[in-house]
């Protein structure tokens, strides 16, 4: 038994009104939190859900019933409506739908509970099991309901254990959409999580260090394409790629348009007087408009330009000759200029011609290119699919942020900062959490992520350290293909990709260093490339000759450092200035940096690069699209 699904019910009139805070529900959700990284051994609990009811008998049973029924939860913590006044039904509710009584748990909270006040005896609790689901009544108040859980935690595994028959305390909860899970698992695992003799681990990477040219091959070569292509409404297109050519539908302009307020005009009569015959405003078509020799119309902006006119004069070329009797319109005017044949009209086409190519298959969708579209008037467009991803950080000594941080921990800063990166591309990450560095936990939730998508990101866990164990999870138990594990750069050389077929399906695994440097210059280097071989996106990185300001030693890996790159009028090239520390712990240094630089390995004949040494520099904002320039 590994998880440990909690749904955590509040009973109480006065929470569900919000008349008072929910303050005995949140102090469970932490310690069931805590309980779960506290523990160092396999178990671990995980809040599935959560609610807060009022104190009535059947919307208890019903929440009750469902959670166990429907969610399959494995325990459900109800805290409140235990007490002695006459709206307090929790227990009621509780016994009308547990089919085995397990009093030994009460007994266990009243007992342990007594020690710390007689109060104890009024408790109503009662605890039992409905089908595979433990449900345990909780006190309502935030003392109680913290003494009583400590009471019985330690035996609720053990409980569950007993519930779902597990004999052996491994791997799998119950639920049936873990089958497909865990039969993968049985099928796949060529040493499920033997026995790991640390001292005897490799003291070097078994993994051999390719170039970063040779990991990109293997990226682009071990892609299948995604079939079948969608189609959406272009508003939602943003950040997808085009599956196929977009030829337009019409001539841009549909019509000759005016480019100018002013007059049309025909050229030949040159300057001078013109009777102004009619106005032409944008949106009409008056194409039929006639224009005689020494006549003119009136013409607004995007305006349709009629047949007869050659030209348009801007109004700023002309003069009020005389006005209508009226005195608002105008009826002679002088054209000031000599107007030539097709003088500010747009023709027919001449922004985009009908049935020419307008966007190339492999086109990511940005502002412009849907705006390009809607020009074009297709609305509706066919994209290629994009994959679901998901991002798990592996770390024992990970905490969420939100969290109060116990000594020895530290913030999951990866997941987030690696949720951004891909939205910021358009892609919609599904989050997994946090995994402890623990064999069976690893197997078992890299196990339950595959099921749901196509390419897995994690970070940590690649490295030489006995608890670096995911290499060995992805091969042994996962029986993944590890195309590489060690890449000769820096940062980010433990970098590892790995394929595995779960069911038919390929799904890529892309597993980053811990070092939050590391894995942000990974994303850049391996995750965006894997996504766009995916996606089909012809997106390539752009790069630049940038002027070092500032002299750099070089390493025997090939380093990408964090600069920011300024233009100046004075210098052909962009001045590279280092963002400090490039320790690779410190995401400070990747603040600002808009560029990568890429300073060669050193070489016998080459040590350091002096101030004023041009080098490549990868832009990390402006990517260019190979197919549209
Ligand atoms: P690892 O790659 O697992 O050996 O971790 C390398 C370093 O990165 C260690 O100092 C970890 O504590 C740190 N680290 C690992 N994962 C994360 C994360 N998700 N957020 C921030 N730091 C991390
Ligand atoms: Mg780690």
């Amino acid at each position: 038994m590994c998880l440990i699904t909690v749904g955590i019910l509040t009973i109480s009139d006065s929470c569900f009104k919000h008349k008072a805070k929910d303050v005995s529900g949140s102090i469970l959700k932490n310690i069931v939190n805590n309980q779960e990284s506290k523990n160092d051994n396999v178990q671990e609990f995980q809040i599935q859900c959560s609610d807060i009811v009022p104190d009535n008998e059947f919307i208890i049973m019903e929440i009750l019933t469902r959670w166990s029924d429907t969610e399959k939860i494995n325990v459900i913590l109800t805290t409140g409506g235990t007490g002695f006044s006459s709206h307090d039904v929790t227990p009621e509710a509780t016994k009308k739908i547990i089919q085995k009584e397990a009093p030994g748990i009460v007994y266990a909270m009243i007992s342990e509970c007594l020690k710390i006040t007689p109060m104890a005896i009024l408790s109503r609790a009662v605890c039992g099991i409905r089908n595979q689901t433990l449900i345990i009544n909780l006190p309502g108040s935030p003392k109680a309901v913290k003494e009583c859980f400590n009471a019985i935690a330690n035996i609720i595994p053990h409980a569950v254990d007993l519930i779902l028959d597990n004999k052996k305390s491994v791997v799998m909860t119950h639920s049936n959409q873990d089958d497909t899970h865990n039969n993968y698992l049985c099928k796949n695992s060529k040493n499920p999580l033997n026995l790991y003799k640390i001292a005897h681990r490799d003291r070097k990477s078994p993994f051999p260090l390719i170039s970063l040219e040779e990991s990109q091959d293997i990226l682009r070569n071990t892609v299948e394409k995604q079939i079948p292509s969608v189609t959406i409404d272009l508003g939602s297109s943003f950040g997808r790629v085009l599956a196929e050519t977009v030829y337009s539908p019409i001539d841009v302009p549909s019509f000759n348009a005016s480019i100018k307020d002013g007059y049309a005009v025909i050229a030949q009569d040159g300057k001078g007087k013109r009777t102004v015959i009619c106005g032409l405003v944008a949106g009409h078509n008056l194409r039929s408009v006639k224009i005689l020799p020494g006549t003119c119309a009136r013409i607004n902006t995007g305006a349709v330009v009629p047949d007869d006119a050659t030209a348009i004069v801007q109004v700023e070329d002309t003069k009020l000759l005389q006005a209508a009797v009226d005195d608002i319109e105008e009826k002679e005017i002088e054209i000031l200029i000599e107007p030539t044949d097709g003088l500010n009209i747009r023709s027919i086409g001449s922004d985009i011609k009908r049935n020419s190519a307008v966007l190339m298959a492999g086109t990511k969708m940005g502002a412009v290119e849907i705006g390009i579209l809607a020009s074009c008037g297709c609305n509706r467009i066919f994209v290629t699919p994009n994959p679901e991803i998901g991002i798990l950080s592996t770390g024992s000594e990970l905490q969420d942020v939100g969290e109060i941080l116990r000594p020895g921990y530290i913030y999951d800063s990866n997941r987030i900062t690696l949720r951004m990166m891909l939205q910021a591309k358009g892609f919609n990450p599904i989050d997994f959490g946090i995994v402890s560095d623990e064999e069976s936990l690893m197997v078992d939730r890299i196990g339950r992520v595959l099921k749901k998508v196509d390419v897995l990101i994690t970070t940590g866990s690649v490295s030489m350290g006995d608890k670096d164990i995911l290499k060995r999870v992805l091969k042994e138990a996962l029986n993944a293909t590890i195309h590489f594990g060690r890449v000769n750069l820096k940062p980010g050389m433990p970098t590892t990709y790995a394929t595995c077929n779960y069911f038919g399906k390929k799904k890529y695994m892309l597993c980053l260093p811990g070092n939050p440097v590391s894995a942000m210059v990974a994303v850049n280097l391996f995750v965006f490339p894997l996504l766009n071989y995916l996606t089909n996106n012809n997106e390539r990185l752009t790069i630049v000759k940038a002027m070092l300001t500032s002299k750099y030693i070089l390493d025997s890996r090939q380093e990408f450092a964090r600069v920011i790159l300024r233009w100046t009028d004075n210098q052909i090239y962009p001045q590279a200035y280092s963002t400090g520390s490039q320790c690779s712990s410190k995401l400070l240094s990747c603040r600002n940096a808009n560029a990568l630089l890429i300073l060669p390995q050193k070489s016998s004949s080459i040590q350091e690069l002096d101030k004023g040494t041009l080098v490549d520099a990868m832009l990390l904002e402006f990517n260019y699209n190979v197919n549209n320039i």
